[in-house]
């Protein structure tokens, strides 16, 4: 039996950093499960194999990082299988969708670029996935960070999104993520072309640091069908600069639990990219080492720099609201049963 303990230094993190600016219910619209048999070589193809916590990831396991996380507060959310290049994303998918429909959560279709369409089609038919999930692990032919958007997904299966009003879940490659220009052209003009496709650019268009944040939201356009979350960003900067120039309507509060974000550590910036790094990595014998008892969580991590750029820039009560809930429900609501 697995159980999730908080020390001291994650209570304090959560009551002083977090919790004061968090609403009474949340939306988290970014995770995943991760089902161990549809990953047969998860040991080399994954991070986080090798701890118990953050992997055989079933709905109850997840509801149960929620609850550890987040006392106290009604969350429910968007889940996604996990893509690795090893996975059976058949098996996956069925599974995710068999455990996600009795709660009426939404949730999302791995694809990869080759996928038949007409077995797609048959697959949104039969399960209703809101979401397509592409990955820059499934491109091939190229170096994956080279991908571009219809690398990941193909206009056919866009087609398909847009006829069934689906969302998009891109977790975009270049290494400036959505900061880079064919990036913003691509997602400029798809948005446009299939406007019922709800296109959700994951963790602030994979803008992990400042500066490529500057550069997406300097170009990139405010469109009805174009969404951010906010998932596994840990930079301050990036969420300051999304919440001042973005439309903060279309910002959807996740946090890419479990197996990426429930880890001791943190995702930092070196130089022009980002790195995940775990307190195992900075442990040192003596001194300010980065013990278990003295870091926290990934996740808590990414929600005290939201909740430091909410404060500072004294975003209200209800726009917080929207960020957290309002606006993922809204994109979702199709596939959700109303609360009060
Ligand atoms: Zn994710």
């Amino acid at each position: 039996m697995r159980s999730i303990t908080l020390t001291d230094v994650d209570h304090q993190i959560y009551n002083t950093e977090i919790k004061p600016w968090l609403p009474r219910r949340i939306f988290d619209a970014h995770t995943h499960m991760l089902i161990n048999d549809c990953h047969p070589e998860m040991q080399k193809t994954m991070f986080g194999a090798d701890d118990p916590m953050l992997i055989d990831v079933d709905l109850p396991w997840l509801q149960a990082w929620w609850k550890a996380l987040l006392p106290g507060i009604d969350v429910r959310g968007m889940v996604m299988g996990y893509p690795t290049t090893d996975v059976i994303t058949a098996d996956e998918n069925r599974i995710v969708a068999e455990q996600c429909q009795p709660e009426s959560y939404p949730f999302a279709w791995l694809v990869k670029p080759k996928d038949d369409l007409k077995q797609l089609e048959a697959d949104i038919e039969q399960y209703r996935p809101a979401v397509l999930k592409p990955y820059m692990c499934w491109v091939e032919g190229k170096p994956m960070n080279d991908s571009t958007v219809t690398d990941l997904i193909p206009e056919g299966q866009l087609a398909l999104a847009d006829k069934y009003g689906l969302a998009v879940m891109l977790h975009v490659a270049k290494p400036q993520g959505m900061g880079d220009a064919e990036n913003l052209r691509d997602i400029n003009r798809l948005a446009d072309t299939y406007p019922n496709c709800q296109f959700v650019l994951a963790h602030c268009g994979r803008c992990f640091i400042t500066p490529n944040a500057e550069l997406m939201v300097k170009t990139l356009n405010r469109a009805d069908n174009i969404w951010m979350d906010t998932s596994a960003v840990c930079d301050a900067g990036v969420f300051l600069t999304v919440l001042k120039h973005y439309d903060r309507s279309k910002i959807l509060f996740g946090t890419d639990l479990v197996t990426a974000v429930a880890f001791r550590g943190n995702y930092v910036r070196m130089g022009s990219s980002w790195h995940v790094c775990t307190d195992a990595m900075v442990a040192r014998p003596s001194g300010q080492a980065a013990t278990p008892q003295r870091s926290t969580f990934a996740a808590y991590e990414g929600m005290a720099a939201l909740c430091f750029a909410l404060r500072f820039l004294e975003v209200s009560e209800a726009e917080r609201n929207a960020i957290f809930y309002e606006n993922g429900e809204r994109l979702y609501k199709r596939y959700l049963t109303p609360t009060d």
